[in-house]
C-alpha cells in the first residue's frame, strides 16, 4: 500500500490576520496542551490498522505557537499508531516573529525537518496592508535562524494581489526571496473571503487588476525560474528534488488523515473532516465527523487536481481512472489553439497562461468527463 500523507490542525493564532478564512482561534497554553493531547488520541483510534505515513504537516493557525515538545508528543504518537516512517518529510508552518534559534532547534531536535515560513511579502507597506505582526527584517532573520539552527529544507509563502502591490513592489519580495537560503517558495494569490474585514475594507481599492495582477504572476514565475526555481504546480516553485512531497499527495489525490479541528481527510474514497470547534475536538476527538464527498469520482479527481501539476495529467491514466480521454481532447483542443493548455507525452497540461484562467478551464473540462 502506498504510504499515506497524515496533517494535523494547530487552530492557534497570536492575532487574526484580516484576509484569513483558515479555522483558528487566540492561542493559549493549557488550551494548545490539552489540543495535542486530544489529536494523539484522535490518532491512537488508527492504532493497530498497519498504516504506513510517509509525510506529516503541522499546519494551522500558527503551529510555531507551540512548544517544541507538544510537537514531539504528536510524532511520537503519529510514529506508534500511524506508522510515521523514519524517513518522512515532516513539516511545519511558521510564522516569524514567533520564533527564536533556540525554539527552531528544538522542533529539528523533535524530528521537523522541513519549515514553512509565512512571509507574504518582502515589502513594508504590503505587510501593513494585510495586517500581518511581523516585519520584514523578522522574516529574514527568522529564516536565517533556521537555517542556522540545521534546517536544510525552508519555505515561504508569498501573495500576489495584495492592496498596495504593483510591479515595482514586487522586487522587495524577489529580492528577499532571492538573498534567502530556501529550497521553496508557495505564491498564492489573495483570494478575499466574504467571511473576513478584509471584505469590507477601502484598501481592496487599492489592489491591482486582473491584466496587472496576471502580469505579475507571469513576471514573478519567469523571475523565481532564473533564480533556480522551477515550477511544479500553479502556486509552487522548488529547486529541484525539492517539492513538498506532503502537497503533491493533495494534488496527487493520495490518501491522507487530517487530525484535529476542522481537519480533512481523503481517506478510503472518502473525504470527511472534524467539525471545526475547538472546545468539542477536544473534549471528544474524532467524533462527530463530517463526510463531505462518500465516493469521489476518480477520473474527475485526477483531472481537476493533476492539472494544477505544470506536468499535467496523462490520457492512459485518466482512461485507467474511467474517463474519456478523446472527449477530453477534443474540449482541450480550443485552450490548445489559444496557448493555455497543450498535449505532451500522451497527456493534457496547462501552460502558466493557462494557470491565470485555470478555474474556467478546468470547469469546462470536467463538464466533458461527466456528460
Ligand atoms: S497567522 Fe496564518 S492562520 Fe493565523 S490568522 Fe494569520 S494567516 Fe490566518
Amino acid at each position: 500500500m502506498t504510504p499515506l500523507g497524515i496533517y494535523v490542525h494547530l487552530p492557534f493564532c497570536a492575532v487574526k490576520c484580516p484576509y484569513c478564512d483558515f479555522y483558528s482561534g487566540p492561542f493559549r497554553k493549557g488550551a494548545a496542551e490539552a489540543y495535542a493531547e486530544a489529536v494523539c488520541q484522535e490518532m491512537r483510534l488508527y492504532a493497530g490498522k498497519g498504516l504506513r505515513a510517509d509525510t506529516l504537516y503541522f499546519g494551522g493557525g500558527t503551529p510555531s505557537l507551540l512548544e517544541p515538545a507538544l510537537l514531539g508528543k504528536i510524532l511520537r504518537t503519529a510514529r506508534a499508531c500511524l506508522g510515521l516512517l523514519p524517513s518522512a518529510e515532516i513539516s511545519m508552518e511558521a510564522n516569524p516573529n514567533t520564533v527564536t534559534p533556540a525554539r527552531l532547534k528544538g522542533y529539528l531536535q523533535e524530528g521537523i525537518n522541513r519549515v514553512s515560513f509565512g512571509v507574504q511579502s518582502g515589502n513594508t507597506q504590503e505587510l501593513a496592508a494585510l495586517g500581518r505582526k511581523h516585519t520584514v527584517v523578522q522574516a529574514e532573520q527568522a529564516v536565517r535562524w533556521a537555517k542556522g539552527a540545521g534546517f536544510s529544507r525552508l519555505s515561504i509563502d508569498l501573495m500576489l494581489g495584495i492592496p498596495e502591490q504593483n510591479k515595482a513592489s514586487l522586487e522587495d519580495s524577489l529580492a528577499l526571496a532571492e538573498r534567502l537560503p530556501l529550497d521553496h517558495l508557495s505564491v498564492y494569490l489573495l483570494k478575499v473571503e466574504e467571511s473576513t474585514p478584509l471584505a469590507g475594507s477601502p484598501l481592496l481599492e487599492r489592489c491591482a487588476g486582473e491584466d496587472e495582477l496576471a502580469e505579475m504572476y507571469l513576471y514573478m514565475a519567469g523571475r523565481l525560474e532564473g533564480l533556480g526555481y522551477f515550477q511544479y504546480e500553479i502556486s509552487n516553485f522548488a529547486r529541484p528534488g525539492q517539492e513538498s512531497r506532503h502537497n503533491l499527495k493533495y494534488w496527487e489525490a493520495a490518501s491522507y488523515l487530517g487530525f484535529g479541528a476542522a481537519a480533512h481527510s481523503f481517506w478510503e474514497g472518502k473525504r470527511f473532516a472534524n467539525p471545526p470547534d475547538l472546545a468539542a475536538y477536544t473534549a471528544h476527538p474524532g467524533e462527530g465527523r463530517l463526510m463531505l464527498e462518500e465516493q469521489v469520482c476518480a477520473a474527475e479527481e485526477y483531472l481537476l487536481l493533476g492539472l494544477r501539476l505544470t506536468r499535467g495529467i496523462s490520457f492512459s491514466r485518466l482512461a485507467e481512472l474511467g474517463g474519456d480521454p478523446e472527449l477530453l481532447r477534443r474540449r482541450a483542443a480550443r485552450f490548445c489553439d489559444a496557448g493555455l493548455a497543450e498535449e505532451q507525452d500522451g497527456g493534457l497540461r496547462l501552460t502558466r497562461r493557462g494557470f491565470l484562467v485555470s478555474n474556467s478551464i478546468l470547469s469546462e473540462l470536467l463538464y466533458s468527463q461527466i456528460t
